[in-house]
């Protein structure tokens, strides 16, 4: 059994040998995938080295100590690769985990639909077995990262006469097809971060389906669980980095990270208020000090439950309850920024661009912040999940639980 000592040396001696600055991206993310330190709490068979969970600091630390590029940035790490290791055929983790870590392949989640997004099981689109294929008709929404993404995690139902949640499959969709068309969706923040994704007559080769049909449900609440963790997962330091691989890795995060460009501005951007005090003179006015001092007190509690959560987590424990407790705190604080913002901005916050505080980014908050509150799971779906999973109260009820798909009036 390794020591965290015995694992510090040897990814320094590995580092030390292996690390140059001067080779492609692709060919130092190859030596990672064989060498298993880019994933070190992946099973050793699977592009990892089979570390628990206090592993991965340490590993991050070395990396970061000489400069050592990562993998890549993203869905594909943070959401498609643990779904795959947890539930993907032997084939399906082949061939797609090492281009998850050297970024070869660029994902995005393709479950909400317009009508069906907190009622997920509900979802209408359909796919259908066709020799070695499987035939996706139907339209995704808010589906972030699609316009550039390569494959899709989807949801499709594939047997209408089972209740909704059993007759789901989990597929892993080729985006770059005539079947797939990916429409931009214009926020009212003036990014365009999230599509809608329209699938008719798709194709799905039947080997890139994840577990067995109608084993879907089950495998979503995996992709769910990470994604809710998503925000805590970090991306290897590159900033002393220099040489050919570290600036490819510049290169794709800075593409990465434009689509997110607003996300700090989502979480309502709490480190910008003592700022807007200052620049509204309003840092004696009684009212707003009490609210910023709330926001402090609520942003600090945020901070204890997401350590928690990493500590869970490097204790090599799946992510649980922790990660809706955590998710409801982040839109929590938010709100309480956005308020606090608004307060202090009054009627100047209404301006944009170069008229308004700080460029803008003020503004942006407050029309961002909404979104905190419904991605990855509304603020009532994560009560939900709470009452019934941590505080074991009786389930919500539901009319169309137990009956056949087909059989729901809609
Ligand atoms: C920025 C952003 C990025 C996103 N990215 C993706 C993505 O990449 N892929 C993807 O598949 N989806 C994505 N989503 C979609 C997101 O998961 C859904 O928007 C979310 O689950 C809510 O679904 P909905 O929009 O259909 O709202 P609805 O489900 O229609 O909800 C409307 C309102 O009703 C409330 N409500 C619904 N059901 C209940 C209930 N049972 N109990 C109490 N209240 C309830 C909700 O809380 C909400 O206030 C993204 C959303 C956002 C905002």
């Amino acid at each position: 059994m390794s020591t965290p000592e015995d694992v510090r040396a040897e990814v320094k001696q590995w580092l030390a040998d292996n690390w140059d600055p001067e080779l492609s991206l692709l060919e130092w993310r190859r030596k990672l995938v064989d060498s298993g330190w880019s994933t070190p709490t992946w099973p050793a068979e699977w592009y990892g080295r089979g570390l628990p969970g206090w592993a991965d600091p340490i590993v991050h630390e070395e990396f970061s100590a000489v400069g050592a590029v990562g993998p890549a940035v993203g869905g594909g790490m943070g959401l498609a690769a643990p779904t795959l290791l947890a539930h993907g055929s032997d084939d399906l983790k082949r061939r797609l985990l090492p281009r998850a870590i050297t970024g070869e392949d660029t994902w995005c989640q393709l479950f909400s639909e317009p009508t069906n997004g907190s009622d997920l099981a509900g979802l209408a689109t359909h796919a259908e077995r066709d020799g070695d294929e499987w035939v996706v008709n139907g339209q995704k929404l808010w589906s972030t990262s699609a316009h550039h993404a390569d494959l899709g995690l989807l949801l499709a139902r594939t047997d209408p006469d089972v209740p909704k949640h059993r007759g789901i499959s989990y597929f892993v969709l080729p985006m770059h097809q005539p079947g797939v068309e990916v429409r931009p969706v214009h926020q009212m923040n003036e990014h365009s971060s999230f599509n809608e994704v329209f699938m008719s007559d798709a194709r799905v080769p039947a080997d890139n389906l994840v577990g067995s049909p109608g084993d879907g449900w089950r495998i979503a609440m995996t992709t769910l669980a990470f994604e809710r963790q998503f925000a805590t997962v970090r991306a290897r330091s590159t900033t002393k980095a220099t040489g050919r691989a570290a600036e490819e890795a510049a290169a794709e995060a800075e593409e990465y990270y434009k689509t997110y460009a607003w996300y700090p501005q989502r979480a309502g951007r709490a480190d910008l208020v003592q700022q807007v005090a200052e620049l509204q003179g309003r840092t004696n006015d009684p009212i707003a000090r009490q609210q910023m001092a709330g926001l402090v007190a609520l942003r600090r509690a945020h901070e204890w439950t997401a350590r928690r959560a990493q500590a869970a987590r490097a204790a090599g424990r799946a992510p649980g309850s922790e990660g809706s407790l955590g998710k409801l705190a982040a839109s929590r604080v938010a709100q309480a920024s956005s308020r606090t913002h608004s307060l202090l901005a009054g009627a100047d916050g209404q301006l944009s661009h170069g008229d308004s505080l700080l460029d803008g980014v003020i503004t942006e908050v407050l029309l961002s912040v909404p979104a905190q509150s419904i991605a990855g799971g509304t603020d009532e779906i994560q009560h939900n999940i709470i009452g019934e999973k941590v505080l074991d109260l009786p389930r919500e009820p539901s009319v169309d639980r137990d009956i056949p798909y087909r059989e729901i009036r809609r």
